[in-house]
C-alpha cells in the first residue's frame, strides 16, 4: 500500500529532531488542520518519502493544475506558522527561471512542498549546485527534478549561436556556452519547433546527468538511493510536465 510507505507530517518530526529542529510549530498546527477545509489547505497530508512517492504528488498535483483545478494547498496561516520549526519538500525542483514555469504552481504545491532552484535553461553552476546539495543532503529529499520546458528563450538563443549567430551580450553568454553541448547533441532537421523542443528536452536530461557528474553529494545520495535525479518537460499550452 502507497500509504504504508509514506509519513505523515507529524511522523516527521524524528527527521525534522535529525536535523536539529523542533517540531514545536507542527504541533501547534494539528489543532487548527482538524478544523481546516480539507478541499482547500492545511490537512496533514502523508509526506513522500520515496522518489516514486514524490513523483506521483508532482504528478497529481500537475493534473489538476493542467485540469483547471488547483487546490493551491498550503498557504494559509496556521500552514504557514507550522513551517517555522522546519521543512520537509516533497522534491527539490531545478527549473528555468521563465515567468511561466512556476514549479508550486505548475505542480499545484505551496509553501514547504518544494526546495525550488532556479536558472534560465536548468543551467548548473556553483551557486544551483551548492543548493541542490543542501536540499539533497541537509534537507533530505527522495527527489530532484530538472524541468526544462517549451519555448525556453535560452536554449533558442543557443541555438541561434550554433546555427552561427552571434554571441550574446554579457553573462547571457555564460548562458549559452553552457547550454551548447547539449544542443550540439541534438541532430538538426524537422521544422523549428521540433528541432527546438528535442533541444530543450536534451538540455534538461543534460543538467540532470550532470548533476551526479559535478556533485559527489548527489552522486553519493542517489548511489546510496536517499534521492533521485529525473528530467521533465513542461508544455506551455497543455499544463502539463512530462517525466523524460
Ligand atoms: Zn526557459
Amino acid at each position: 500500500m502507497i500509504n504504508d510507505r509514506r509519513l505523515s507530517r507529524r511522523g516527521a518530526l524524528g527527521l525534522f529532531g535529525a536535523l536539529g529542529l523542533t517540531a514545536t510549530g507542527l504541533a501547534g498546527c494539528s489543532s487548527s488542520d482538524d478544523t481546516a477545509d480539507a478541499a482547500t489547505t492545511s490537512t496533514p497530508e502523508p509526506v513522500p518519502t520515496s522518489a516514486d512517492d514524490a513523483w506521483a504528488a508532482l504528478a497529481a498535483g500537475n493534473e489538476r493544475f493542467a485540469n483547471g483545478e488547483p487546490r493551491h494547498p498550503h498557504e494559509d496561516r496556521p500552514y504557514r506558522e507550522s513551517l517555522v520549526a522546519g521543512q520537509h519538500p516533497i522534491a527539490c525542483v531545478l527549473s528555468c527561471a521563465d515567468s511561466r514555469v512556476a514549479p508550486e504552481l505548475v505542480f499545484d504545491q505551496g509553501l514547504g512542498d518544494l526546495f525550488t532552484v532556479r536558472s534560465a535553461g536548468e543551467v548548473l553552476d556553483d551557486a544551483v549546485l551548492g543548493s541542490i546539495e543542501y536540499a539533497v543532503e541537509h534537507v533530505a529529499v527522495p527527489l530532484v527534478v530538472v524541468l526544462g520546458h517549451a519555448g525556453c528563450g535560452a536554449v533558442a538563443a543557443t541555438v541561434d549561436v550554433v546555427r552561427g549567430g552571434p554571441a550574446p551580450d554579457g553573462s547571457i553568454a555564460a548562458l549559452v556556452q553552457a547550454i551548447e553541448p547539449a544542443v550540439r547533441g541534438v541532430s538538426a532537421g524537422g521544422d523549428d519547433a521540433a528541432y527546438l523542443a528535442a533541444c530543450v528536452e536534451a538540455q534538461a536530461r543534460s543538467a540532470a546527468a550532470a548533476l551526479a557528474d559535478a556533485s559527489p553529494i548527489v552522486r553519493e545520495a542517489v548511489a546510496d538511493g536517499r534521492t533521485s535525479v529525473v528530467a521533465g518537460v513542461y508544455d506551455l499550452a497543455s499544463g502539463r510536465v512530462s517525466q523524460l
